[in-house]
């Protein structure tokens, strides 16, 4: 087939056979069903509702019948399990197969797939395969009530502009949408639903990857996306022993250590401290801007944080456009005064 051939099972008169909105519900390792999925369960709600549709959830895993409760009382009203050991661990191949059998048997008109590296890797591959289009690292979500039109928006052009991406020839539209940008729907304790069960004919010995052995990576401090506090430093901090300040004033205040992502590129910190466009969306009580010059790129990922708190030298700098309280002045000499101020305190 030719790109931007409509392959056959997809033509457009048939996407009256395409209804309801879909959630693909993400296992975190702890075994519970991941935040994002909890999150897209109210986006995918909202839609559902705009189109007089159901909202389905898709649960793939091993011993995962279970969950089915949580993602009733966060509002789906059916869901379908494959429950298998064949699916213990994410692997692209058996969970792409499992929802492709699903789709292709039931026809959603939307699915949704949280952007974790999970959501994005099976979304990709899905849409090749089906083939249909695929939003990338959604932050606003719509539908058009009439025509079903899914009006998937994200940050695009280095995020000076919101692009909403269109889906026009293929049924499912399908989108990643970044965590905590979407709001979870206050659950209902005891809200049920059907469970449909579902399998697909496959054997340990016809997958093509092996799981050989699990190395977990061990992250000493709390995760950003998780943390209530977080202390965020830029390239002002002007060399790696100069970001140990970034450390200093975490371990005081119990916070995450956030980045920027000239911080990142430059070796200073890890890519899972990136905040922004290309890194981690973050909304903690309590943000600390510090040496960042508050890039566009980087104000998409925190400017949600409750209390913003910037410190830069240069009055000039965009990130105090954006602060709640900012601090004008050189962080060498203003962290360590905050330091010594809170051991006193
Ligand atoms: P700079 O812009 O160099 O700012 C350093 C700041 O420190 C300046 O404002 C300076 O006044 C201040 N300063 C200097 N010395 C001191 C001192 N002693 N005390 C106090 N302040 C001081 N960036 C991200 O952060 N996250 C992303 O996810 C991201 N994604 C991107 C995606 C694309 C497609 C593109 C094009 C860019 C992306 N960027 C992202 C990069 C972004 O555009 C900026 O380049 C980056 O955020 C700048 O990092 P910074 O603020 O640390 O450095």
């Amino acid at each position: 087939m030719s790109p931007g051939e409509k392959p056959e099972k997809n033509e457009k008169n048939l996407f009256e056979d395409y209804r309801g909105v879909w959630v693909f519900i993400e296992v975190n390792k702890d075994g519970k069903v991941a935040p994002v999925s909890l999150e897209l369960l109210g986006a995918g709600k909202r839609l559902a509702e705009k189109r007089k549709t159901e909202l389905a959830g898709v649960l793939i895993g091993s011993q995962v019948k279970q969950l089915a409760g949580t993602v009733f009382e966060y509002g789906a009203d059916t869901l379908y399990v494959y429950d298998d050991p064949i699916f213990k661990h994410y692997r692209t191949e058996t969970f792409m197969r499992a929802l492709l059998a699903c789709t292709e048997k039931y026809k959603p008109e939307i699915i949704l797939y949280g952007a974790t590296s999970t959501g994005k890797d099976l979304a990709s591959a899905v849409a090749t395969d089906l083939p249909t289009g695929l939003t990338a690292d959604t932050t606003i979500l719509d539908v058009e009530e009439d025509t079903g039109l899914l009006l998937a928006s994200r940050p695009a052009f280095g995020g000076n502009i919101m692009a909403t991406i269109l889906c026009k020839k293929y049924r499912p539209q399908m989108a990643t949408v970044r965590p905590k940008v979407m709001k979870a729907l206050i659950p209902e304790p005891g809200r049920t639903g059907t469970v449909i069960a579902e399998s697909i004919p496959l054997r340990e010995e016809d997958v093509r990857t092996k799981v050989l052995e699990i190395v977990r990576e061990t992250i000493k401090r709390a995760r950003i996306d998780e943390a209530d506090i977080i202390v965020a430093g830029g390239k002002g901090l002007g060399s790696p022993a100069g970001f140990q300040l970034i450390h200093q004033l975490a371990d005081t205040l119990g916070a995450a250590v956030g980045a920027s992502r000239d911080v990142v590129e430059a070796g200073w910190i890890g890519h899972h401290h990136q905040v922004g466009q290309t890194g981690v969306t973050v909304t903690p009580k309590i943000y600390f801007a510090i040496g960042i010059s508050g890039a566009i790129q980087h104000l998409v990922g925190m400017q949600n944080s409750g209390l913003i708190i910037a410190i830069n030298k240069d009055p000039a700098a965009p990130i105090f456009q954006a602060c709640h309280y900012g601090i004008v002045g050189d962080a060498f000499e203003i962290v360590p005064a905050l330091i010594e101020a809170w051991n006193k305190a």
